[in-house]
């Protein structure tokens, strides 16, 4: 049970109010006490420390400036319309922007009043300025601080102006502090808090927020983080258990003539070490009766379509069917292609099942499912959404997971059905180990780290934009040679206008330095029709174009082995996973392959490491790696609100060991009491179900 104290509704706080209330729970999701005191400050101010103008470079954090804003004017038209002004000190000059609440910078700010500005500054058209910033007229109580260590919480622009900024939300969060009751229930056990040496709950509490030293402040840190990602690990450690204690799978006891045969006859090549390794994992989990939840991962091109087919055939050698699903169409048809010609000789039915499948067709792949004819269907999420009728569908392949979180793989099997197919999920980017545990931690996982033999690595290089007309000669070389070229364009996400300008721009650049008519270009963006991006593409695929001009959709597993060109323009604005996949759309075919990243000739630190790593290493474990100290908490905020991983607290990028730690405790604690029966244990029982029933506050994984 939680202290009555926590679940106090929010609107009963002191300061707080109906019309307050209403708005923490629109824009912050706080309902309770609770979730006030959970809304963590994302950063502490050293308030010790002024910066001047001259001072700052691209590589400084969050800083504050003393000076005067001596103009302010509004820029842009429509959507890009701005406020821009410059601000002073007696070392020089910095410009500060703001893109929204216009009206309400305008009113609040004026010129010729010192302030305290503070902000992160970012180097822009070879210039400082800082978006965004923050200001606050000088006073004593920001000149003369006592604590080193002031909390800033996040906020928003409607809190903003109901007086809830950070300061104001700092206020009630005191308020709170101030009457939480001496005593407060653990969340964790006695023996774990002893054990991991952690803060008792309240004084984490107290410290995270008002913390009296950096030392109690990381100590804090640790023990929130620690308790956040302990119950997702139980959450997901949990559902597992409780999968396989409800669900049998459908038992391959016996590997037949199907497989044998495939592996003896059909394959031109010796399956790697790591392959083999794989299908072994494999056969192990399908044999049990149990049902299989499987996560195989490898970099592009490792094999892992190979695997999934094996594993496809051990379904069939056992009597039953088995579904493969891609993201798009143009993915299934392509596997499709593929796995009808690898089982050319053999007594098989495959079938492709997409949107664009005739109903004649169609009602042969119905007729053939039911009749247990068809062993094979490849198509799309349609597949399992149509609710498509199987006789016996003993294996769903999943290609490309990026789509699929829990609450979609749970549609898989919350059917109410005990005996339910065993699932693959495959991916083809790398996800670093703490990040998978947290993600998939409910899944099983395999790794193909080893490629095929014989494969000519892709060369990499990094030039600046100067060095363009050098690039458009070599890509009049191995056009010349026959092959075919990527150039991408980043998605500027401010506005998609701008992206479709840009890309529209490099596309009108290309035809003017490509004029001769026997040179086809090709076009594909995020704006256009589904319908005509995949004819494009499939033009692009059948080489009837030799230059493909395209935004990011192109990241996903399209094949065409006859390309052997990516040039990534402005690389500097893609992270580090998005260039590794778009790098693997080429490499595919036997040729040797290039990869050109293209930038600017001001890079920030992180920029030039991230295009570095990429001109060194090919390994796409590495690379997530690196991607991922890489990432700050900005980055991950975006794949928090898309729903991704939803962290109060803790920093997959940063907080890799602490996941070990939280994981290992939840195995420690469910192998000592799996059913948390013991009487020390019942907080965690009591716990997860308070953290289920509050949905939209709880750290969801969705
Ligand atoms: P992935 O799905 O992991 O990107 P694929 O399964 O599509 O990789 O394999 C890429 C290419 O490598 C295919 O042409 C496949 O036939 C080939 N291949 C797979 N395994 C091996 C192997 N062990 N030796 C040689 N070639 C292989
Ligand atoms: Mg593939």
């Amino acid at each position: 049970m939680s202290s009555p104290f926590f679940e106090t509704k929010i609107e009963f706080l002191k300061g707080v109010g109906p019309q307050r209330a209403e708005l923490l729970r629109s824009e912050l999701g706080i309902y309770r006490v609770e979730d006030l005191l959970q809304h963590y400050p994302f950063r502490y101010v050293d308030r010790t420390r002024f910066y001047k103008v001259n001072e700052i470079n691209a590589d400084l954090p969050y800083i504050q400036i003393r000076g005067k804003l001596i103009e302010l004017k509004e820029l842009g038209e429509a959507r890009s319309r701005r406020l821009v002004g410059r601000f002073r000190d007696e070392t020089g000059e910095l410009e500060l922007v703001w893109f929204a609440g216009l009206r309400w910078v305008k009113t609040a700010i004026r010129t010729n009043v010192d302030y305290v500005l503070f902000g992160r500054p970012n180097l822009f058209n070879k210039r400082y300025n800082i978006v965004h910033p923050e200001l606050e007229p000088v006073s004593d109580e920001n000149t003369l601080r006592t604590s080193a260590l002031q909390a800033v919480y996040p906020s928003s622009e409607k809190l903003n102006a109901r007086s809830l900024d950070s300061k104001g939300l700092g206020r009630l969060i005191k308020t709170a502090i101030a009457q939480m009751p001496d005593q407060v229930s653990e969340t964790l056990s006695v023996e774990l808090v002893h054990a991991m040496k952690l803060l008792p709950r309240r004084e984490a509490i107290v410290q995270i927020h008002a913390p009296s030293d950096p030392e109690l402040l990381r100590r804090a840190e640790f023990r929130l983080k620690f308790e956040e990602l302990f119950y997702i690990q139980l959450r997901m450690q949990r559902l597992k258990k409780d999968r396989n204690a409800r669900y049998q799978g459908p038992p391959f006891s016996t590997i037949g003539s199907n497989f044998n045969s495939f592996y003896k006859e059909h394959i031109p090549f010796e399956l790697t070490g790591a392959q083999k390794r794989v299908i072994r994992e494999i056969r192990q989990d399908v044999a049990k009766g149990s049902q299989m939840n499987r996560l195989l991962q490898g970099d592009v091109g490792s094999g892992k379509t190979l695997v999934a087919l094996m594993s496809m055939l051990m379904a069939i050698d056992n009597g039953y069917q088995a579904a493969l699903m891609a993201p798009t169409e143009i993915l299934a048809t392509q596997h499709y292609q593929n796995i009808s010609r690898m089982l050319a000789k053999m007594p098989l039915k495959v079938a492709l099942l997409t949107g664009s499948t005739r109903t004649v067709a169609r009602r042969e792949i119905a007729e053939q499912l039911q009749s247990g004819e068809l062993h094979i269907l490849i198509g799309t999420h349609a597949l399992i959404e149509k609710g498509v009728q199987f006789s016996k569908l003993g294996l769903v392949v999943i290609d490309e997971q990026h789509r699929f979180g829990v609450e979609q793989r749970s549609k898989l099997w919350a059917k109410g059905d005990v005996f339910l197919p065993h699932i693959l999920i495959m991916t083809a980017t790398p996800i670093p180990r703490t990040l998978a545990m947290t993600l998939y931690g409910d899944l099983e996982t395999s790794i193909i780290d080893e490629l095929p033999p014989g494969r000519t690595p892709i060369k990499t290089f990094h030039y600046f934009d100067s060095a363009k007309p050098r690039i458009y000669q070599f890509m009049r070389e191995e056009i010349a040679l026959g092959r075919q070229v990527y150039l991408v364009y980043p998605l500027i996400e401010e506005s998609e206008t701008l992206d479709l300008k840009n890309l529209q721009e490099g596309y009108e650049q290309i035809v003017r330095e490509f004029p001769d008519p026997k040179y086809k270009v090709s076009m594909v963006h995020g704006r256009m029709k589904a319908k005509e991006k995949e004819h494009e593409m499939r033009r692009f695929k059948d080489h009837e174009t030799h230059i493909m001009v395209a935004t990011t959709v192109i990241e996903v597993g399209v094949d065409v082995p006859n390309a052997s060109v990516m040039i990534i323009e402005s690389a500097e604005r893609f992270g580090l996973s998005q260039l590794h996949q778009l790098r693997g759309r080429v490499g595919r075919g036997a040729e040797k392959s290039y990869c050109i990243l293209v930038s600017g000739d001001k890079l920030s630190t992180d920029s030039r490491l991230r295009l570095d790593t990429m001109v060194r290493s090919t390994d796409g474990f590495e690379i997530a790696d690196v991607d991922l100290r890489l990432r700050g908490h900005g980055d991950l905020e975006g794949k928090q609100q898309s729903g991704q991983v939803n962290l109060r607290l803790a920093n997959l990028a940063k907080d890799g060991q602490l996941v070990q730690l939280a994981r290992q405790a939840v195995l420690a604690l469910l192998e000592q009491d799996p059913k948390l029966e013991a009487h020390n244990h019942h907080m965690y029982v009591d716990r997860l179900r308070d953290l289920n029933a509050q949905s939209g506050n709880w750290s969801r994984i969705s």
